[in-house]
């Protein structure tokens, strides 16, 4: 990055205006005192590839991508991580300086590392997944448990051929479940994870029953709006490790941050507040 340039970052999606990605990377540009900018970019899906040619040119120097653009942006993309190939999405996009757009997904780094911070010491070869949903945000955190060397993942998704598929990716550590037996995959589970949007404030309520979780397992939810889900409340009631799904939404945008302003931002209590608010 050139010193004379004021950096420029931004999120690109249609719509944009609920993204909290501005805020979050507005608070540690704050913090760390660095004198760049991230934006709001509404962007439609035929414009996409116009506003990847012109984004570098006007000094930026990368962006997120979030609903709908994160599979479409692969097609444009000259280098592709093999995380980013694995998912078939993108969230995070550089424009190095040799004039070459890299995209990379770092949800699964984001969904690790808040399970990492949450409950210390904890591994992924402590014993089966438990996971629920199979949608876009189940394709990171599938991926990252098989890298990070989780066992044995049982995969419950309302549509059926949507786990299917991903057990055709990912491999035999997915053992698909039918979702009316999605309650008995909890039974000893060492990790459970509520990737689907059940549960979040608007959406279905989560229905799954619960009573088969061990005391013993670590419970996560990638929803965080309300921050504490049903789920997560039954799990902290019978003595679980809990961690909610906020620190997911921030340690992913760590990587990004790093790599456009240069400085490796650190997930604080005060940036968790300023989220919240
Ligand atoms: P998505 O691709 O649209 O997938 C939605 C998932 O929810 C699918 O598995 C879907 O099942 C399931 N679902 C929706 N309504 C349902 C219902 N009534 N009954 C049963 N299952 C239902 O969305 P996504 O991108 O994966 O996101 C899923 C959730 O994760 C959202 O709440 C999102 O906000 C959250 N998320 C959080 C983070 C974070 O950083 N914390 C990151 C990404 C996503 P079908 O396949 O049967 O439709």
């Amino acid at each position: 990055m050139s010193t004379n340039v004021i950096p420029l970052a931004g999120v690109i999606g249609s719509p944009i205006a609920h993204s909290k990605s501005p805020r979050l990377h507005g608070y540690w540009l704050k913090k760390y005192g660095i004198p760049g900018h991230y934006v709001p970019l509404h962007v439609n899906s035929d414009d996409l590839e116009d506003v990847l040619k012109t984004m570098p040119r006007m000094g930026f120097v990368g962006a997120n991508v979030t609903i709908p653009h994160k599979e479409h942006v692969l097609t444009f993309a000259d280098v592709v991580t093999d995380r980013a190939a694995l998912i078939g999405a993108a969230n995070t996009l550089i424009f190095r300086e040799d004039g070459k757009l890299l995209a990379d997904n770092t949800d699964g780094y984001g969904f690790i590392e808040n399970l990492r911070q949450g409950v210390p010491g904890w591994s992924a070869d402590a014993g089966p997944a438990a996971v629920i949903g199979a949608g876009g945000a189940a394709r990171a955190v599938v991926s990252a448990l098989i890298e990070v060397g989780c066992p044995e993942i049982r995969l419950a998704n309302r549509t059926k051929a949507r786990s299917e598929a991903l057990r055709q990716e990912f491999g035999t550590k997915i053992q698909v479940i039918d979702w009316v037996q999605a309650g008995n995959m909890l039974e000893g589970a060492a990790l459970v994870v509520n990737t689907s949007s059940l549960g979040m404030e608007g959406k279905a309520e989560m229905r799954i029953p619960l009573d088969g979780i061990s005391p013993d397992a670590v419970v996560t939810d990638l929803v965080y709006t309300p921050l504490e889900t049903k789920l997560l409340a039954h799990a902290r009631s019978i003595g679980c490790r809990t961690v909610d799904g906020l620190g997911m939404l921030l340690y992913q945008a760590v990587p990004g941050f790093e790599r456009w302003f240069g400085t490796r931002p650190e997930v604080d209590d005060a940036l968790r507040e300023t989220m919240l608010k």
